[in-house]
């Protein structure tokens, strides 16, 4: 699904957290925020999960007036940085959640929804986890369920948070490359946010550069770091690399 923004604001109390934001995000593509902390990446996120109000502006997801619908009606699969996984259910419910609570007209039968899990689970490689439970699992493999769940409802977006952000360096470079993995086999829209150029650089088809609540510059890799457009950016792609 192609995605829209335009003119988009948001302020808390006396902070401006995005000063008019124009952001195109093509079907299928994978478009890393980066940023640093607190440049506003996690409220557009949560703008477009319908999880926050923007002040002004516009945002259409397929051509569809996006804020006009209610948050549960996006179908927007969202990974958090904290996996918020439910402790007490296994892997296999906590993938099927999405799923198991929609309204009896729109959930399909239980033995539909086991079939949908376990082939989700072998794709993600995860099926030989499916009875532990999140408190027997890594890090990394938890992120792995949490991305799983997100997929389950078959979401119209998917938008992920810092989600290896708690990882140490080796697992978030093997999380990386099974994402893109994914993203190649299901073509989905995906933004993703995170602070660690190397990760935006090596995960997106497109990266988009925030500050302060405005997109500084968008591009690939090669023109980003050859060409920064603004003093920000060459600053701050000089004080992370
Ligand atoms: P980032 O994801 O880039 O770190 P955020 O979107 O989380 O940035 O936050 C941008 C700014 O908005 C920060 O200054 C943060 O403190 C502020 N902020 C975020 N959410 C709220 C909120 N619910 N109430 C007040 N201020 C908030």
């Amino acid at each position: 699904m192609s995605i829209t923004i335009a003119g988009m604001t948001k302020r808390f109390g006396p902070t401006e957290v995005l000063r008019g934001i124009d952001l195109d995000v093509a079907d299928g593509e994978l478009v890393a925020l980066l940023g640093p902390s607190g440049s506003g990446k996690t409220t557009l996120l949560k703008i477009i999960a319908g999880l926050e109000w923007p002040d002004a502006g516009r945002l259409t997801v397929a051509g569809q007036d996006w804020l006009q619908l209610a948050a549960r009606d996006r179908r927007i699969g969202f990974v958090f940085q904290h996996y918020a996984l439910f402790p007490h259910m296994s892997v296999r419910d906590n993938i099927a959640f999405g799923l198991t609570v929609r309204p009896r007209a729109d959930r399909p039968a239980p033995a539909l929804i086991a079939a949908r899990v376990d082939e989700l689970m072998a794709f993600l490689q995860i099926d030989a986890l499916a009875d532990r439970y999140p408190a027997q699992l890594s890090g990394g493999q938890r992120q792995r369920v949490a991305l799983g769940r997100a997929l389950a409802i078959q979401p119209r977006v998917l938008l992920l948070d810092e989600p290896f952000g708690a990882l140490d360096a080796a697992i978030r470079r093997d999380l990386r490359r099974w994402l893109r993995g994914v993203h190649e086999a299901t073509g989905s829209t995906t933004i993703f946010v995170t602070h660690d150029q190397e990760e935006a650089f090596e995960l997106a088809d497109r990266v988009v550069v925030m500050g302060q609540g405005l997109i500084e510059q968008t591009g690939h890799a090669d023109q980003i770091h050859d060409h920064p457009a603004t003093p920000f950016v060459a600053r701050f792609m000089g004080a992370t690399v």
